[in-house]
């Protein structure tokens, strides 16, 4: 089959488009014809490398999927061919004290497919029974491979970690990328009063279709300031950062006192300066969020297959352009998810 895949870490330069042997399901796999993938940074930091993680190579990427089932491991209860099927890319080992706790996520083994593992970019992909979930007729299969990382993500930040309640004032940063769009929408669900910042005005009108009630463009204030102004000093109680870097303390002059800071991710870099007066004086949390429980994953998933949460699709390119969708996310191109396919389902 073909696959995206690459032998070394490095630049864009590294990736491929090519043959990769066939997976073979074992007993508690499905195999899945893969009809669309999505993008997340997480494909760019793992074809860089990351500290720690000690891939094989060569390295098929990519951590969301939607397919059909073409053939089922003999343990497999929940799914037959022909099942329209999505990726939730968590994996936990069951038997920790975490697991045990029903603490999927916090897994002291946890993996996501695709990073520490074998990933799903290629024309078939073996997933184990756990990681599937059914996705109903009538949902595009884009729509399908675009949600479950990002959608679960932001719904166990806002609702579980963050434990965003009614009325209260959150502010999502970069609220045009993956993660962002889906937490504006889940935020406003809420019922929460939602701060938006993001880089230009099309961004901006785009968070506000989704249900940002402020929006802030950061290229041209401090959008701490601006927060404040709009809070008559206040601050919000939650702040969804996924970016840190430069936002970092920002973030924390965001917050009201007592307020929280949720995090998933640093594409603005790993180790912001902090000034640790601003969390005990101002008496903050700061609290770290990573992918979701199986059950979180059900929840927020029901909520985008009955139209509730809509993914915005950057782009639909063919695997054979993975460089290209590398480079949108890696220079910021556009906004939502970039979705790509295997060329052989491509249809322009
Ligand atoms: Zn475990």
């Amino acid at each position: 089959m073909q696959a995206v895949l690459y032998r070394e870490h490095g630049d864009r330069s590294v990736i491929d488009y090519g043959e990769y042997p066939d997976p073979a399901p074992g007993d508690d796999e499905v195999l899945v014809d893969v009809k669309a993938t999505a993008m997340n940074h997480l494909d760019v930091w793992t074809r860089g490398g990351l500290p720690g993680l000690d891939l094989e190579l060569p390295h098929v990427p990519g951590s969301d999927m939607s397919g059909e089932v073409l053939e089922v491991g003999d343990r497999v209860t929940r799914f037959e061919p022909g099942d329209r099927v999505a990726l939730a890319a968590g994996v936990w080992c069951g038997e920790c004290e975490f697991c045990r706790h029903g603490e999927y996520a916090m897994c002291v083994d946890f993996e996501i497919i695709g990073e520490h593992s074998q990933g799903v970019q290629s024309e078939h992909a073996a997933i184990p029974e756990a990681n599937l979930v059914p996705v109903p007729e009538g949902v595009a299969w884009e729509t399908a491979a675009a949600v479950p990382l990002v959608f679960q993500t932001a719904w166990r930040m806002l609702i579980n970690r963050a434990e965003l309640r009614e009325g209260e004032t959150v502010l999502v940063l970069g609220a045009s990328g993956g993660v962002g769009h889906a937490a504006v929408q889940i935020a406003a669900n809420a019922g929460a009063e939602v701060f938006a910042t993001a880089s230009t005005e099309e961004k901006l009108q785009y968070a506000r279709e989704l249900g940002a009630d402020v929006t802030i463009d950061y290229t041209e204030v401090d959008f701490a300031e601006a927060v404040r102004e709009r809070t008559d000093g206040r601050g919000v109680d939650v702040v969804l950062d996924h970016i840190a870097g430069e936002t970092w303390d920002k973030s924390l002059r965001s917050l009201r006192k007592g307020g929280r800071l949720v995090t998933c991710g640093a594409t603005g870099g790993f180790r912001p300066e902090t000034h640790v007066n601003r969390i005990f004086g101002n008496q903050l949390r700061i609290i770290g969020s990573t992918m979701a429980n199986p059950g979180e994953v059900d929840d927020v998933l029901s909520l985008v297959w009955d139209g509730t949460f809509q993914p915005r699709i950057r782009a639909v390119l063919p695997m054979s352009e993975a460089p290209r969708a590398h480079e949108m996310l890696e220079e910021r191109e556009g906004f939502g998810k970039v979705v790509l396919v295997p060329d052989s389902e491509y249809d322009g």
